[in-house]
């Protein structure tokens, strides 16, 4: 894993996503390197590894802390921002760096509402202060229920174990996680209703559309019938009928 830090210019980005006022990306690259990764685009904006693969650098913007204190003191009121849109925001270099960590002190300080959407159980690391958020949504991926096709198509992400083991510990804290089942991979649907059910207060369905760019995976794999319109509209089906007024 290639690792440079980057000093960042701007923390909050305007965002259209529908609850989210900006967007907060303390990192530019991600360390999961999923196959079907819809931010690979970002390459093109890197400062120092824009021939390197997508999963395979991460530059971090060592400053952000700094540049996001600086921006909400400017605001006149607090408003609502997403960590992250375009990395995960509990990749592993995380870890060592403390960025989100250290923006949701900030944003916490400053009475912001934060929505955070991780593959990671890092986020319990941060269960204090997101315990203390009034206004504060976590959501784990959970593209499928079987680790074969997680460790094809997101090799470095976490098991899905971990984020299932991550799940209960959110719920146990007195949050209301929710699971972002996106993309839909191969997947069994009762079976993934029967990991998720205890710990869920909703789940969202997306379908794969970035299908070209794992279209040679799927089909060594034998998975060309995910790739299809008729899969997705299918699962969707299955998992709206599981989890009823659950799924979105
Ligand atoms: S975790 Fe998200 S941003 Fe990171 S590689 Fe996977 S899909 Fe892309």
């Amino acid at each position: 894993m290639q690792i440079t830090t980057i000093t960042a210019r701007t923390a909050l980005v305007r965002s259209k996503i529908p609850g989210v006022d900006y967007v907060i990306n303390p990192y530019l690259g991600c360390g999961h390197g999923c196959r079907y990764c819809y931010a690979v685009f970002m390459r093109k904006y890197a400062r120092h590894h824009r021939e390197s693969p997508w999963g395979a650098f991460v530059e971090v913007k060592i400053n952000l802390p700094e540049v996001l204190k600086a921006e909400l003191h400017r605001k006149k009121r607090p408003g609502r921002a997403l960590l992250a849109s375009v990395c995960d925001p509990y990749q592993p270099v995380e870890a060592r760096y403390r960025l989100t960590r250290q923006c949701l002190e900030i944003l916490g300080e400053y009475g912001w509402g934060v929505d955070i959407l991780t593959r990671s159980p890092l986020v319990c690391r941060d269960l204090d202060l997101l315990t203390a958020m009034p206004e504060v949504s976590v959501g784990l991926s959970m593209p499928t229920d079987d680790d074969r096709v997680r460790k094809i198509l997101e090799p470095n992400a976490p098991p899905l174990g971990a984020r299932v083991a991550a799940l209960q510990r959110l719920k146990e804290a007195g949050l209301t996680p929710w699971v972002f089942i996106a993309p839909m991979l191969p997947l069994n649907p009762e079976r993934l209703y029967e990991l998720l059910k205890p710990y869920v207060s909703r789940v969202m369905l997306d379908p794969l559309n970035y299908r070209g760019q794992v279209r040679d995976i799927f089909h060594r794999q034998g998975w060309d019938y995910a790739l299809t319109d008729a899969y997705a509209a299918q699962t969707r089906e299955t998992l709206t009928r599981l989890f009823g007024n659950k799924a979105r």
